[in-house]
């Protein structure tokens, strides 16, 4: 039995007291979460939040890609978004490696080039990084003045979150 197997198995006991049925698609709380996909961002027990009040979008780092840009959007015009948080944290292993050096690794360890993906988005500055991405997010042009952005650094020592000045 691989890991798969191990969690289809929880999910046959999860389905048993299932009470999602009824949940609207809009998260009551109109929030978005963009996170690094680290698991040491429990972001559900971190911000208090249940089932069924924020969207979560999260990749290596917590970066405002074409992607994390695509759902974005769709979370504010199709899903009710107002308020939008940019999660970073401590000991992010996308401060561990350079992006040129990872493909140079790469091309040599599979003898293949590659067009994508063009970055890996590393960063050394925890904290400009994460007002990169803030950037990154008010200078699309369909996103609203008035969509709330706010950036955080998650601690992954304490468990508590620290603002990060925009400016
Ligand atoms: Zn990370």
């Amino acid at each position: 039995m691989d890991v798969i197997d191990e969690v289809i198995e929880a999910n046959r006991q999860f389905a048993k007291n299932y009470s999602g049925q009824d949940l609207p698609s809009q998260p009551a709380r109109r929030l978005a979460v963009v996170a690094c996909m680290d698991y040491r961002i429990p972001i559900s027990q971190a911000l208090g939040l249940e089932n069924g009040d924020a969207v979560v979008i999260r990749n290596a780092g917590g970066i405002i890609t074409e992607d994390t840009l695509r759902s974005l959007i769709v979370a504010h015009y199709r899903l009710g978004i107002t308020d939008v948080m940019i999660i970073n944290h401590t000991q992010c292993g996308m401060q561990t490696f350079e992006d040129q050096a990872l493909v140079e690794w790469l091309e040599k360890e599979t003898g293949l080039s590659a067009v994508i993906p063009a970055h890996f988005h590393t960063f050394t500055d925890l904290e400009e990084n994460v007002r990169r991405q803030f950037r990154r997010l008010r200078s699309h042009s369909w996103i609203p003045a008035d969509l709330r952005v706010r950036g955080f650094i998650f601690n992954v020592k304490t468990g508590l979150l620290t603002e990060v000045d925009p400016d």
